[in-house]
């Protein structure tokens, strides 16, 4: 018997009619799927029913497990077990080296970073993932409501998210404390040779436009000048958004995805940051 271990966030799923909605909401294509965390391997089953599966897993009982119980799929070429934290493997690059869509069942504690990591991941076209409600919500936010910041503006930047539909605790054995959301997320925009499609044209840009956002939102209740000025020139922001015509009241959570791409780049293209503008006295 396996016991579930809290360090690796292994809350089971046992709930077929929750499977076989995930199953019909996964992408039916050609491309690759890949799996995080394949646990007891009841969703792996129901993937491999639809096509081959390449599969992470962190712990090495699980793995036992699953090279038992699917020895055949394994023998057969059908199923690749990779027994490695796949943080990692992310770390070190693509979890493909050809194009992918993911589906899992997240370990809650590192599915924020997972999800980041996917979006930056070239090869990644869709991701579909249980997560935390409160998580996915994040994800899935849309401007004016409070839930709205980085993580929405980054996925949303990158592609479609919405929320399929929620998942009580009783559906898992060990329950989780929480409700979870099936989230996914479409692919519209790639890095392709170092550059996403009129997005951004490098990864170092990709790397500039989560800290402008770490500004943006560093206090989501105050205005975003405030926040931004802690970075940028005050003056030069006030320029910016009179141009813009965005009143200096207006909070971060208030700004459209667009509006927020807008400022990056002006204000990049201004070089408004307030180190610059000191070096210059
Ligand atoms: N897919 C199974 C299911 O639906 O029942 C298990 C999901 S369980 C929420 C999360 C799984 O992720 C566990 O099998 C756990 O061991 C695995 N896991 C946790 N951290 C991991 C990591 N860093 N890399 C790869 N797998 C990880």
């Amino acid at each position: 018997m396996v016991i579930a271990k809290k360090k690796f966030g292994q809350n089971f799923l046992k709930d077929g009619t929750v499977l076989t909605k995930i199953i019909q909401a996964m992408p039916h294509n050609e491309r690759k799927l890949i799996e995080i965390g394949p646990g007891l391997g009841d969703l792996t089953q129901e993937l491999l029913r639809v096509k081959p599966v390449v599969a992470y897993e962190v712990d090495e009982d699980l793995c036992v497990y699953l090279r038992k119980k699917f020895s055949k799929e394994i023998d057969e070429g059908k199923l690749t077990l990779v027994h490695t934290d796949v943080l990692e493997v992310f770390t070190k690059g693509s979890l493909l080296n050809e194009p992918y869509d993911l589906v899992a069942n997240l370990p809650y504690y590192i599915a924020t970073t997972i999800i980041l990591d996917a979006l930056d991941d070239p090869y990644c076209h869709t991701i579909e993932v249980m997560i935390q409600k409160e998580v996915a919500e994040k994800f899935a936010a849309i401007p004016k409501t409070k839930e709205f910041t980085s993580l929405a503006i980054l996925a949303q930047s990158i592609g479609v998210a919405k929320i399929l539909f929620d998942v009580g605790p009783e559906c898992f054995d060990p329950q989780p404390k929480v409700v979870s959301s099936v989230l996914k997320i479409d692919k519209q925009k790639m890095f392709v040779k170092g550059s996403m499609e009129g997005l951004f044209e490098s990864k170092e840009q990709l790397q500039a436009f989560k800290k402008y956002l770490r500004n943006s939102f560093q206090n989501p209740r105050k205005t975003w000048l405030k926040n931004i000025t802690s970075e940028f020139n005050k003056e030069t922001v006030c320029g910016i958004m009179q141009n813009l015509e965005l009143p200096i009241t207006i909070r971060p959570h208030e700004l459209s995805v667009l509006s927020h791409h807008l400022l990056f780049k002006t204000l990049r293209s201004n070089d408004a940051r307030k180190q610059h503008t000191r070096d210059e006295h």
